[in-house]
């Protein structure tokens, strides 16, 4: 008790000494209330309007209720014609760049710097904004920050970070309008960028003096510009329906924020690279969606697992604070707790989060352009809820310049909040980048191997390359080495008497194994500042059916290795840092041609670049040797690649810069062989989304594969699809649409055309994609008829999930269906397939399992009879004997006969055509014939192997049943997918299912065995 005294009179010593404190900081927070600055004038025009144009007064708050004047620096209304959030305002990205680098050449706290381009060409920019000091020793600054997101620079020294944490300015990096239709940023992020520049209030001066804040006020640049187009489109035509923005950037819409784990896009590596390279703490990614403004910084389980706590904790603190000062401006709808879960690595916030920063995004109320108007929410969104103490209110007048006030008044409270605790985040920020540098000994794992012999170096160099757009190290070992790897676990018995005795538990010991790495295996060590995001996409992922999070907000499996048909692997043995390694700084599978002769053998491991250098080698005759052979000394797999007529030095550049390894032999093999075609390819869009399809096309663009592209619209305009294409590719749509929906397009029966077209008032509209005078036509039914008669006549028509289920249900695919799922639930997940014949030109490359990418299916089901009834599990099956006399096993007995044994009855597999019994041969012109019934390439695995990574929930139902179907439909092929293999970026081992699909268009029925059962 003694000591207790001791410490309330120690304790009141330092609450004296406080006390004389308070007043200080009492005084300084006071200077630092917000609010604009007495001896600073105001710009009393620019101020009348904000307040005109905020329609209710507590829309707005006391830090962007009035502009400050400047007599040098111009407002945002010198390129707008009015204020910032105006009606009727929205301007092209050109015209804020211009704004940003007027500000940049009125004051020297401001810098404009390009930041690279879009696919379309279009610049992005990032405007750094701080006192004239700051700006000056930038690079100072920079140098500094450096050495917090690097501490093996300054050799892990705590007290040397301290002293940097609490010199250096942090970088605050906030991204804008990613997403086309949330249209509000930009203008936000013009004013924001003018305040932070002029105001010389106690406020926001505190930002300015101690921070930098870094903006890129149009993420999406390329979609930007069509939006504005549609809504210059829209105000010319106030009263009719306008077009929805079909295409946003070049390739995907909503999906560009989904793009962080693949980084496939281009503006996801631009915002990528500025985040690193200017050592940033957070980046802060506003959007607009619901009422009127979540902040999902705290938002809702499961977190990502492999997320540092510190980060989590940061989290709950800038959010909350958040909420907190925003609430005492007396904001409604404020939030930052919601059904947001932040497992996905993929959103482009989560750049910091993986990088040692700290993610965080806004979503606020947007009206999708900048007309003012009456807003009308769902019950849900105006409930007062714990989290939600001041909802939004029921129905409101919802102006731009609303929004903007929200945006820019959480922006002016996160960037003082974080000015204010400054210190602590930088500290914060290197502790982070210290852990991810102490990962082996502290967590694990050591390293991640990806072993020099995989049979897929090309792929394998994909992969290491998007370690290394994520600023990831990768090193090479420079000679054979060993590390020691835990024992597969043994799969656990069931719960019998005897499993439960304890010397049984006792057996369950782990054990390890020695395994051996050739020299030239790559090696990612974790003992690197970046080895969150290695870990987080090379790792599996486990949700659990049970989580309490039900909705997951996006994908919940991604395994890379597993994606792109790679080994990987996981080693927790720190002796692996000791391997003698060297840095690699490019990746590059080796390639080239080796011995002499006029034909080359190219093995065939299911490796895209094959299908690019068939592409690249138009004039070249390729065969796919039809059995595996050996010649030369060498053992080549089925489908290898048999080249000749070619000149060898074009052969060697073009396989050296592909990483194909060409073997010349002096004659040709004696092989069964069929010619693999640069298949000529017509590639069809929906006018209802591209969204999905939009990853298969950056795919193709990158393999270099050539195609025509088109909408359902066109195709069914053109006379004769089989004399122009080969084949016909139909992406998946992306909103699991019912067939007649892809037949009719929008309704016509109503409303006004919507042009898809440049014209002087649109003239992004169109930008390198597609265009029509209507989008709302749809395939029509002559398009079907057009389509059934490309196949009929020899054509190849391959689909992948939703449009498989068009094919499917329009009858296109005879004796496969499609089954619905009753209790199964599968979320964005990596799922594992077996291949069911390997002989199938589609599976040329493949071993016999590797994993894919599945979202719910498609359930495929198969039958041998046309309108058939599905021999589902849904009803009783009278496979088993009835009631009477005997044991289960005994045969049933009939009183008075001898007895007889029936027929066996007849069973199949579920990724099987159903055996057909004589009974229902008899004449029934509905069975199909062995010849024409589906050939099943790819099936899903069994119910206990088919969860590779993420969520699954009645895996069952879809276990076993077929993944890849290349149904013969006249004289050609209808190939269904189920799973998506083109995806994200993140697919690349299931590519050459389709690739293989298109160079084999006309021999696909090589070692067909026809199904006689
Ligand atoms: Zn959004």
């Amino acid at each position: 008790m003694k000591t207790g005294l001791w410490c309330v009179r120690k304790l009141s010593l330092i609450f004296l000494t406080l006390s004389i404190l308070i007043p200080l900081s009492f005084t300084k927070a006071q200077v630092s209330a917000p609010g604009g600055d007495p001896k600073q004038p105001i710009d009393e025009a620019y101020t009348a309007k904000i307040k005109k144009y905020t329609t209710e007064p507590y829309f707005t708050s006391p830090l962007v209720d009035y502009l400050p004047a400047s007599k040098t620096v111009p407002t945002p209304e010198a390129a707008l014609g009015d204020i910032a959030g105006a009606p009727g305002i929205l301007p092209y990205a050109e015209q804020v760049y211009k704004y940003m680098r007027l500000l940049e050449s009125a004051t020297p706290r401001v810098k404009v710097y390009s930041i690279g381009t879009t696919e379309e060409g279009r610049e992005m920019i990032a405007v750094a904004i701080s006192s004239e000091e700051n700006m000056k020793r930038l690079e100072e600054n920079r140098a500094l920050l450096e050495k917090l997101a690097d501490p093996r620079t300054i050799k892990l020294d705590d007290a040397e970070a301290d002293k940097i944490a609490a010199e250096a300015a942090p970088v605050y990096y906030i991204t804008g309008t990613i997403h086309s239709p949330e249209t509000g940023a930009p203008t936000a992020l013009m004013e924001l960028a003018y305040r932070l520049a002029v105001d010389e209030s106690p406020y926001i001066s505190d930002i300015r003096n101690h921070m930098i804040t870094l903006i890129t006020p149009v993420v999406e640049v390329d979609g930007r510009d069509r939006m504005v187009d549609l809504y210059k489109w829209h105000l010319a035509h106030p009263k009719e329906f306008y077009p929805p923005l079909i295409y946003w950037g070049k390739y995907v819409g909503h999906d560009n924020n989904r793009d962080a784990m693949g980084v496939t896009l281009d503006l996801t590596k631009n915002v990528l690279n500025t985040f690193v390279e200017w050592k940033s703490q957070v980046l802060h990614d506003l959007h607009e969606s619901v009422p009127y403004l979540y902040d999902n910084t705290v938002g809702d389980g499961p977190y990502n697992a492999w997320v540092d706590p510190i980060l989590t904790n940061e989290w709950e603190m800038i959010g909350w604070r958040n909420v907190a000062d925003m609430t005492k401006f007396g904001m409604p709808g404020v939030f930052t707790h919601g059904e947001f879960d932040t497992w996905s690595p993929g959103y482009l916030m989560f750049i910091a989060a993986m990088h040692n920063g700290i993610s965080r995004l806004y979503e606020t109320f947007g009206n999708g352009g900048a007309d003012t108007r009456e807003r009308t929410l769902e019950p849900e969104e105006y409930a007062r809820t714990w989290y939600k103490q001041n909802p939004p209110l029921p129905k409101v007048l919802w102006s731009q310049r609303d929004n903007n006030n929200y945006e820019e008044t959480g922006l002016l409270t996160s960037l003082h909040y974080f000015s204010e605790n400054r210190v602590m985040f930088l500290k914060n920020f290197y502790l982070k980048s210290k852990r991810s540098i102490r990962k082996p000994y502290e967590e694990g794992p050591a390293a991640y191997v990806l072993p020099g012999d995989d049979p897929r170096p090309t792929l394998q160099a994909d992969l290491l390359r998007v370690m290394q757009r994520q600023h990831v190290e990768i090193s090479r070992a420079t000679s054979p080495f060993t590390v020691t790897l835990p024992a597969k676990k043994k799969v656990k018995r069931e719960k019998t008497a005897a499993a439960k005795k304890p010397e049984e538990k006792a057996e369950a010991k782990a054990e390890t194994v020695t395994c051996e790495f050739p020299a030239g295996s790559y090696i990612i060590r974790m003992d690197q500042p970046y080895s969150r995001i290695a870990d987080a996409l090379l790792d599996y992922q486990y949700w659990s059916p049970d989580d309490p999070q039900k909705t997951p907000y996006d994908d919940t499996g991604w395994t890379f290795g597993e994606l792109f048909n790679v080994q990987v692997v996981r080693v927790n043995d720190v002796k692996v840092l000791d391997v003698a390694m060297e840095r690699v700084t490019i990746v590059h599978a080796p390639g080239g041609a080796h011995a002499s002769g006029t034909v080359f053998a190219i093995n065939n491991n299911a490796e895209p670049a094959l299908a690019t250098l068939r592409y690249k080698l138009k004039d070249a005759t390729f065969d796919a040797a039809e059995d595996a052979f050996e010649a030369g000394g060498r053992k080549f797999d089925r489908g290898t690649f048999l080249i000749k007529n070619v000149d060898r030095s074009t052969l060697e550049t073009t396989t050296r810069d592909l990483g194909l390894q060409a073997y010349a032999l002096a004659t040709a093999p004696e092989v069964r062989t069929h010619p693999i075609r640069a298949a000529r390819i017509a590639y069809v869009h929906t006018w209802l989304s591209t969204q999905t399809e939009g990853w298969w096309r950056i795919a193709f663009d990158k393999l270099g594969i050539p195609y025509d592209y088109m909408s359902t619209q066109e195709i069914a305009r053109i006379p004769d699809l089989n004399a122009k294409y080969d084949v016909i590719l139909f992406p998946p749509v992306g909103w699991n649409l019912p067939a007649t929906t892809i037949v009719d397009g929008y309704p016509t029966s109503w409303g006004n055309p919507l042009p898809w077209m440049n014209t002087p008032l649109t003239p992004n509209l169109v930008g390198k994609n597609d265009s029509t005078p209507d989008m709302r036509p749809g395939l029509g039914w002559d398009g079907v008829e057009k389509l059934q008669e490309f196949v009929d006549r020899g054509g190849v028509l391959l689909t992948a999930t939703d449009t498989s289920n068009f094919a499917i249900s329009l009858g296109l695919a005879n004796g496969v269906s499609v089954t619905s799922p009753r209790k199964m639930k599968i979320v964005g997940a990596v799922v594992e397939t077996q291949l069911v014949d390997l002989a199938s030109p589609i599976a040329y490359g493949y071993g016999d399992k590797l994993a894919a990418y599945c979202d719910q299916g498609p359930i495929f089901s198969l039958s041998s009879i046309v309108g058939a009834r599905q021999r589902g599990r849904l009803g009783p099956e009278m496979n088993e004997r009835p009631t009477g006399r005997g044991r289960k096993s005994d045969q049933d007995f009939v009183v008075g006969r001898p007895e007889v044994t029936p027929p066996e009855q007849p069973e199949s597999e579920d990724w099987q055509n159903p055996t057909v019994t004589d009974e229902e041969k008899y004449n029934n012109p509905r069975v199909i014939p062995p010849d024409l019934r589906a050939r099943v390439i790819l099936r899903y695995a069994d119910a206990k192997d088919l969860l590779v990574s993420g969520l699954m929930e009645g895996g069952d139902e879809i276990a076993e049943h077929p993944a890849v179907i290349d149904v013969p439909v006249g004289r050609g092929h209808l190939v269904l997918f189920s799973v998506n293999p083109v995806y994200r970026g993140e697919t690349e081992g299931t590519y050459s299912f389709v690739l293989n699909t298109i160079m084999n268009f006309d021999s696909l029925n090589a070692d067909r065995k026809p199904d006689e059962r």
